[in-house]
């Protein structure tokens, strides 16, 4: 039985206490202690191209989900990355497309309140926006044109939900969840000691 959980990468943030986010300065636009970077990537097609600054930049996290393989993971997971809403910046964007997952399949009522954005002419998913996490922002490593830094390990989340034909092959320092993984992108990339400006170098 497939799962239809909302992937998230928010599966980090999921306190809804507005408290709680209107007290987590750890997305903000201050990245001088977290080295983000910047970030550009497109579509396949080119008519969509944007700009995004990234304070977790690791494509760490793989998502065997069956929205995330649907929408963008052919070869059984996607990868988000962590990036700040208000620095997105994006040419083409009469192009873009936003679908929100049916939760349950075949009951319009059951959107996910979270966005895939995708080019509405070659089809590349291209980043997710959640409004309840407003200040954050998804881009896909497979649209990013940067060259990423090399993650330390890699998390599989949702692998209870991927399909036989699907491996998982997990690294000695890898981690492997059934659904949602503990740390959020932010605190992964905090507990590995992420320092964008050394692992660029
Ligand atoms: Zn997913
Ligand atoms: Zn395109």
């Amino acid at each position: 039985m497939p799962h239809y959980y909302p992937c998230s990468m928010s599966n980090s943030r999921r306190d809804p206490s507005p408290a709680s986010k209107a007290s987590d300065t750890s997305q903000g636009g201050d990245h001088t202690q977290c080295g983000a970077l910047p970030l550009t990537g497109s579509c396949h097609c080119g008519r969509v191209r944007f700009t995004v600054t990234s304070a977790e930049p690791w494509p760490y996290q793989r998502c065997y989900c069956s929205i995330c393989r649907k929408t963008g993971g052919g070869g059984g997971y996607l990868i988000n990355l962590g990036g700040e809403a208000a620095s997105l910046q994006v040419q083409g964007q009469e192009f873009v497309k936003v679908y929100r997952a049916l939760l349950d399949p075949g009951k319009p009522e059951s959107r996910s309140r979270h966005e895939r954005h995708f080019c509405g002419e070659c089809g590349s998913h291209l980043w997710a926006f959640n409004p309840d996490w407003p200040q954050l922002v998804h881009p896909v490593a497979s649209a990013i044109d940067t060259p990423l830094p090399k993650p330390p390990a890699r998390v599989h989340m949702m692998v209870g939900s991927k399909p036989s034909w699907v491996t998982v092959t997990p690294g000695s320092q890898d981690d492997v969840y059934d659904e949602y993984p503990v740390a959020s992108l932010a605190e992964w990339h905090a507990a590995h000691g992420f320092q964008a400006k050394a692992s660029s170098d």
